[in-house]
């Protein structure tokens, strides 16, 4: 029997090792964490600083009183309540869908979707950075899966072509891919990989994890922004980042999302989000899509426009290369009273360990301004 105390001193040997550290404040712009003390916090994925929105405390603890703080089981089980109806109207007006389908975070929604729509006689194409959540969803449902290098239009067109011509009819290909890469920062070239997918008639599904709440339009996401949400079949994300609360959502027509509320695992076989979430969620949209949000969208892109000049989103990566030198380089920062966190394989690849940097509307000009002298400083020393 393998012991795993050997297991994890084999993971430490590889600089791969992963603890918690217990964080003894809310999540905020400065955070106090446990032998550091107060330090700024520059990992979270809170673009918008919701979190700690007064306006959304408010809101959610009217709604615990309202309706209590569970929800006792799955919708299919227990009936559906209003709020999380309301929501999924909510949300399917503000991009353009038929219908949309709330899940209890985005990784049950992308481990949800790809099973309960592809199966073994299928075929999914996604890029080679898509996020844990679809590469899992992939793999358990059993299609044939391609990966194509980042990006890469070329692949994907000929990974879409190989497909076409190996699928029978009444077979699916669906193509996935993220808006904002959540470790790169960068985003997908979405006109092109839409065009392509339409050429061989695929479906397409968008994640737009680090996007919703930033980019285009109310902050509706990258589709939005470029007028692609008609042409997009399946607009996923998360409630959890620039929502500031925890969640996951897809948007699509009403025989989609109808097929997943019969198939998604994930959504049938696990209970309904606190319905005091779900409400509070319907209030962070309205937050998101109105004056509010826009002057947050305001103040988080003027913030990325001072740390790069070419920001397409709030997270920028540093690639240092080895798992222990970005380790240190982390360390170092922590001990200046930035937290950046060392991002290491599995969850980039091998040899790509790198500072990951995320930024915030709720941090303060000059937390930019100290946190490129620290990052200078730091760099130059590594
Ligand atoms: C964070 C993330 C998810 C998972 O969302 P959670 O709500 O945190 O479970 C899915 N996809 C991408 C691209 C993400 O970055």
């Amino acid at each position: 029997m393998r012991d795993p105390d050997e297991e994890l001193k084999a993971l430490e040997a590889r600089g791969l090792r992963r603890h918690l550290r217990r964080l003894n404040s809310p999540q905020q712009r400065e955070i106090d964490l446990e032998g550091t003390g107060q330090c700024l916090n520059f990992s979270s994925n809170d673009y918008l600083g919701l979190t700690a929105s007064p306006r959304l405390k408010r809101s959610f603890k009217e709604y615990l009183e309202t309706y209590g703080v569970g929800s006792g089981a799955s919708r299919l089980v227990c009936g559906t309540m209003d709020v999380h109806l309301e929501l999924e109207e909510k949300l399917a007006a503000l991009k353009g869908s038929e219908a949309a389908l709330t899940f209890a975070s985005g990784f049950a929604t992308a481990t949800g979707i790809l099973p309960a729509l592809c199966g073994k006689d299928d075929f999914i194409i996604l890029d080679k950075l898509c996020h844990a959540s679809l590469i899992d969803g992939a793999r358990l449902s059993g299609a044939t899966m391609r990966i194509y290098p980042h990006n890469d239009l070329e692949k994907l067109s000929n990974h879409l072509a190989w497909a076409r011509g190996k699928a029978a009819p009444g077979n699916r290909i669906m193509v996935v891919t993220e808006s904002v890469f959540s470790m790169d920062g960068d985003r997908a070239p979405l006109a092109e990989i839409v065009d392509l997918k339409d050429e061989v008639d695929a479906l397409l599904l968008l994640d737009e994890a680090h996007a919703f709440g930033l980019i285009g339009p109310e902050g509706r996401g990258l589709a939005a922004e470029q007028g692609l949400e008609s042409r997009v079949d399946l607009q996923m994300g998360t409630f959890s980042k620039a929502a500031g609360l925890s969640g996951g959502y897809v948007c699509a027509s009403r025989d989609l999302v109808d097929l997943l509320i019969n198939r998604a695992r994930s959504f049938i076989y696990s209970s309904a989000p606190a319905p005091a979430l779900a409400a509070t969620i319907s209030d962070a949209i309205d937050l998101i899509a109105g004056d509010d949000g826009a002057a947050l969208r305001t103040r988080l892109w003027n913030h990325l426009g001072m740390f790069s000049e070419t920001a397409e989103s709030a997270i920028f990566p540093h690639v240092i290369g080895e798992n222990d030198a970005a380790l240190d380089a982390s360390d170092t920062l922590l001990k200046s009273g930035f937290l950046v966190p060392a991002i290491r394989y599995p969850t980039v690849p091998r040899g790509t360990a790198r500072l990951r940097i995320t930024l915030s509307a709720s941090h303060l000009p000059e937390d930019i301004a100290s946190l490129k002298n620290a990052l200078a400083l730091c760099l130059s020393d590594c």
